[in-house]
């Protein structure tokens, strides 16, 4: 995980070497003073966070904000790798590579639920686990894209007959239908 943060840090400007992980029992006190000592002098050398790296703040802090709310998202689909144990240092600089982490960000994935094709079930709805999907008994289903963790829940649940929760990778979210539109009249009830 750190080495993704790092990698991440890089990916907004940031030097990676403002983030640092160190194991060491809690009887090894001199072991950590020295170490924080010596990073310490490292970030103070850096500047502060953002202005060391000549970046815009407001630039650097809507960055910042973007990617906080991508974290579960960056967990679900980095799971495999983040889950792996390697013990050879230069293996584990390789895991991430530069264009990994570029393409991560610029492919993002969003959840759309297809008006056309929502048949009202509520399965997504009980499963979300942030409660991003707006519906109710026959009424299309609507996903909030601002709560939407994008942790892929709502698609893997939608019954593949009603195939409704479509994937979108790196492309704009069709807008969501009018509240108005939203009630499913049931083809034995338009009589
Ligand atoms: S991807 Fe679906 S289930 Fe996951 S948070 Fe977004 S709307 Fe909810
Ligand atoms: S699971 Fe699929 S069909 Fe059911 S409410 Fe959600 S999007 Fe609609």
């Amino acid at each position: 995980m750190v080495l993704l943060c790092r990698k991440i840090l890089a990916y907004l400007g940031l030097n990676p070497d403002r983030l640092k992980i160190e194991f060491m029992s809690a009887g090894e006190g001199i072991l950590f003073a020295e170490i924080m000592n010596g990073f310490g002098n490292r970030v103070n050398k850096l500047g502060p966070l953002g202005q060391g790296e000549g970046l815009d703040l407001g630039e650097l802090k809507s960055g910042l904000a973007e990617i906080i709310k991508l974290v579960p998202y960056i967990k679900v689909v980095k799971k495999e790798k983040l889950a792996s144990r390697l013990y050879d240092l230069e293996e584990y600089d390789k895991l991430f590579t530069t264009e990994e982490i570029d393409s991560l960000f610029r492919d993002v994935v969003s959840y759309h639920i297809d008006p056309d094709k929502c048949q009202a079930c509520m399965i997504c709805l009980r499963k979300c686990p942030v409660e991003a999907i707006v519906g109710g008994k026959n009424r299309i289903h609507v996903i909030d894209q601002d709560k939407c963790i994008k942790c892929g829940t709502c698609f893997e649940a939608c019954p593949p007959r009603f195939g409704s929760v479509q994937k979108i990778s790196g492309g704009p979210v069709p807008p969501p239908i009018p509240e108005e539109k939203r009630i499913i009249v049931k083809k034995n009830k338009e009589k």
